[in-house]
């Protein structure tokens, strides 16, 4: 999450135009402060183990979030974390689970189907490729790759949902941003959490 929120920061401007051109421009700087946020609540408090500190990260993004990133990311993260609870070591399938959960619990939450143009389009073969994996490592590495290709994918797509779909065919020809922080989560794992 340090990592996240590291990489949040850094790509910020990145992210404000990508939703500037289809969205409202504040996706960037919703994930940048809302991980600030995250981080401040993280440090105030000993986490019990990687659930409780989703759940932290998802409580904190739900309240300093608004718009559709805050509770969507905040569902995925929250999910996850319910999943991971009480678990100290994570193996394959358990994270595999976990993003299950947090994967069902975005789309159930946004109702957005696989080329909607939305992070669910990084979300889902992330999640297939977890599903695919010999191991955790190839498993975080795989993930990364995939959603980088779900992420790249997003952009000939029309949007059907999210304020991008307002635009119809003119949402054509842009990568989506929801897609693309959720390209950096997938990425930040396989970096931090690969041996
Ligand atoms: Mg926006």
């Amino acid at each position: 999450m340090t990592r996240f929120a590291a990489s949040m920061a850094e790509h910020r401007e990145e992210l404000v135009q990508l939703d500037t051109a289809i969205g409202d421009g504040d996706h960037g700087t919703n994930m940048d402060r809302g991980m600030r946020k995250a981080l401040e609540k993280l440090g105030a408090a000993e986490q019990a183990d990687a659930g409780a500190v989703l759940k932290t990260v998802a409580m904190a993004l739900i309240s300093s979030v608004g718009g559709a990133a805050g509770p969507l990311y905040g569902t995925l993260l929250l999910q996850m974390g319910t999943a991971l609870e009480g678990k100290d070591d994570v193996d394959l399938e358990t994270y595999t689970a976990a993003w299950r959960k947090g994967v069902e619990g975005v789309q159930a939450r946004g109702k957005a189907e696989p080329r909607d143009k939305t992070m669910v389009d990084a979300l889902l073969p992330a999640l297939q490729a977890l599903e695919r994996a010999p191991d955790l490592d190839s498993g975080l590495q795989d993930a990364a790759s995939a959603a980088e290709r779900g992420m790249l994918d997003t952009i000939p797509l029309i949007a059907r949902k999210g304020r991008a779909s307002y635009l119809g065919e003119r949402s054509k020809d842009h990568q989506d941003p929801g897609a693309t922080s959720t390209y950096y989560l997938c990425q930040t794992a396989a970096e931090t959490l690969a041996s």
